[in-house]
């Protein structure tokens, strides 16, 4: 990589996907000296980025793979209440996909990918504070925290590995019951019989929005947006010397993959094959909840999150496998919607609008940051599953630092590409 002698970096960087990953890699990309191009078949953030539960999550250090789950799967599969939804057709094919992020809920490997998570969460504000300056966002975080109950009176006793791995990693945890919950939200059902709130946790009352006006904010800096859907790459000799896409072609030097769900294609032209799967998430939007929520709330037991955004109640759930390209189906997000209510029985209003989109991945519950294997001028920062708005500005910073050849801020061993 060649520096410039101001020591900020030259040449140009083509970012694919305008999601919160790749605009905010276009950001520190920019903020290291590079011209950079940010390509989207859809306007910034309308990916996975635009429907998340907002929760920029210190808290979300445990992988979704704990000990113990070898014996729990099997029934989550087939369970209405479990957040899991598996199309029989595609169970075949994303069966592999299962056998290794099963393999990972080993404790010695859980906690070795616990803190390769926490490297990332506990450097949420490093990655977000100075974009969000830039771009004016501050509006758009609150400070309220989150509480997870729990409808079972042992739920916390059978969280308490998953409690004391956070705090072990320095996340704030107060533990408190039923009533102590119902005083802190007196819109929770009498069921709920324990809850944890984690302070540290924080929302982005519109997760879209941020998206937008870093985008904005982007552009403003010279940086050049395109709405073009990118079809593939020539590759000569060095690896990709040309972007094709559906209005044409564009030359390019160094590219970032940062395309969400959707990246495994485009990686695989790069030479690597990562084992990415999309897992379909789902929410309701109610204006009118006819509830106010002080901070956001998540059901350890039925895997809802409620969420009060800028333009109401978002209330999200289910982890769906049927491929990347299966229609969505809206009767889970019904599901959705009739777990939160037995959490917060006052829950009502007519919903608006109801969303789903595809989470980015990975078996061992980790990104991939850092260099294609393959080709010296590509890098790939995908597979962000179910933490990639708390992740994406830390994300982007170290994309911005890899790229203009600076030691990154943190190792970047447990994200390699070719880890699997
Ligand atoms: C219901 C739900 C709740 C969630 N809650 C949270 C939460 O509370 N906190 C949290 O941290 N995370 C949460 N997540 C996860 C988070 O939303 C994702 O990890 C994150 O949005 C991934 O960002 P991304 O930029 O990698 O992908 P995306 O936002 O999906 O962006 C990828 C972009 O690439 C573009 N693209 C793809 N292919 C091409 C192509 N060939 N050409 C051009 N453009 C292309 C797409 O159009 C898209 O805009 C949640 C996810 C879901 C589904």
């Amino acid at each position: 990589m060649k520096n410039s002698p101001s020591g900020s970096a030259d040449g140009h960087v083509t970012v694919v996907g305008a999601g919160i990953v790749g605009t905010c890699s276009a950001l520190y990309l920019q903020r290291q000296g590079f011209d950079v191009t940010l390509v989207d078949r859809d306007g910034p953030g309308e990916g996975a980025s635009s429907g998340n539960a907002g929760s920029l999550g210190v808290a979300s250090i445990p992988p979704g793979s704990m000990p113990g789950l070898i014996w729990k799967l099997p029934g989550m599969m087939t369970d209405p209440l479990t957040p899991l939804a598996v199309d029989r057709l595609y169970m075949l094919r994303s069966m592999p996909w299962f056998m290794r992020f099963m393999w990972n809920s080993r404790r010695a490997k859980v906690e070795r990918i616990a803190d390769a998570r926490n490297a990332l969460l506990s450097r949420i504000f490093e990655g977000y504070q100075p974009l969000i300056d830039d771009a004016g966002a501050e509006d758009l975080i609150a400070h309220q925290g989150k509480l997870h109950v729990y409808e079972r009176a042992d739920g916390l006793a059978r969280s308490a590995y998953a409690l004391e791995m956070r705090r072990r990693r320095g996340v704030e945890v107060r533990e408190m019951n039923g009533d102590e919950a119902r005083e802190m939200e007196p819109a929770l059902s009498p069921i709920i019989k324990g809850a944890a709130f984690f302070p540290g946790v924080h929302t982005v009352l519109n997760p879209l929005r941020l998206v937008q006006d870093f985008a904005e904010h982007f552009v403003r800096r010279g940086g050049t947006l395109l709405r073009e859907a990118v079809r593939g790459f020539e590759i000569g000799a060095d690896g990709p010397s040309r972007m094709i896409t559906d209005a044409g072609g564009h030359d390019v030097d160094k590219v970032v993959i940062a395309a969400g769900a959707w990246s495994k294609t485009l990686a695989k032209q790069m030479g690597s094959n990562p084992p990415l799967e999309a897992e379909r998430g789902y929410h309701n939007m109610i204006t009118d909840p006819g509830i106010k929520i002080g901070t956001s709330i998540t059901s350890n037991e039925r895997y809802v999150v409620l969420t009060q955004m800028e333009h109401g109640l978002r209330v999200s759930g289910i982890a769906q496998f049927s491929g990347l390209h299966s229609e969505p189906d809206y009767a889970l997000a019904d599901r959705v919607l009739e777990n939160a209510r037995v959490v917060v029985p006052s829950l009502e209003g007519k919903v608006d609008s109801k969303w789903s989109g595809p989470r980015p991945s990975l078996p061992d519950s980790l990104p991939i940051i850092g260099p294609s294997p393959r080709y010296p001028k590509v890098y790939f920062a995908f597979g962000h599953d179910h933490v990639g708005l708390a992740a994406g500005g830390i994300t982007g910073k170290l994309i911005g630092e890899l790229v203009a050849g600076r030691p990154t801020s943190v190792d970047l061993t447990p994200y390699r590409a070719d880890r699997f």
